[in-house]
């Protein structure tokens, strides 16, 4: 199963891949969780990134259709994936397409912009592992410490409200024209995000399978 995760940042895209991929026994792919490690390991592709990722603003397509390409090439990807982040703009879909990786269907997680400030703000990230938590909605089972490795739980600097605002401006302009990109490919399935994870988890499944 190839699958792709659409919505705003901060639509709970990445709890929701996550949940799949244990289920499904796929890989995750995340460029935004790729492109902190390659910043944390300070490679110059991460040096590159970082001012863009800093402004709330998306890394040029060619940056990430490169990683995108790298990954998709290994041997765990064979037997399907699940990408989170990707595509992002119109060219970054085409060329997605070109790479011949059959998508079977694309997730749109649906959630109005309020509640996706709302939730931002709350919202923290292993430093280790990148496993995403929520303080009211997600809560790791120790205060401050990742269920899956016990890394340090940390908010991310463009989770901050007012670059949390370009993210939601750059989605609505760049991204949510994928929507009807895919639409047209008959391939997309909207779920409207809940307030309980497992209630959007239990749509999520109905959307994969239907
Ligand atoms: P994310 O963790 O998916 O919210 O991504 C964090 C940041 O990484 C974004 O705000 C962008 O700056 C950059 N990024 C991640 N994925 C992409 C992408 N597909 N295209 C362009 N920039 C990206």
């Amino acid at each position: 199963m190839k699958l792709i995760m659409l919505g705003a940042p901060g639509a709970g895209k990445g709890t929701q891949a996550e949940i799949l991929s244990e289920r499904l026994s796929i890989p995750t792919i995340s460029t935004g969780n790729i492109i902190r490690e390659a910043l944390k390991s300070g490679t110059e592709m991460g040096v590159r990134a970082k001012s863009y990722m800093d402004e709330g603003k998306l890394v040029p397509d060619e940056v990430v259709i490169g990683i995108i390409r790298e990954r998709l090439a290994k041997d765990d990807c064979k037997n399907g994936f699940i990408l989170d982040g990707f595509p992002r703009t119109i060219p970054q879909a085409e060329a997605l397409d070109n790479m011949g990786a059959a998508i079977d269907r694309v997730i749109d997680l649906e959630v109005p912009d309020e509640k996706i400030v709302e939730r931002m703000s709350g919202r923290r990230v292993c430093e280790s592992c990148g496993a995403s938590y929520h303080m009211l909605f997600k809560k790791p089972a120790a205060d401050g410490k990742c269920d899956k490795c016990g890394g340090t739980l940390v908010q991310r600097k463009d989770d901050h409200p007012d670059t949390v605002k370009e993210r939601l401006r750059v989605y609505h302009e760049q991204t949510e024209p994928l929507k009807a990109y895919y639409q047209k490919q008959g391939k997309l399935a909207v779920v409207e995000g809940q307030e309980a994870v497992e209630d959007t988890t239990r749509l999520t499944l109905a959307a994969v399978e239907g």
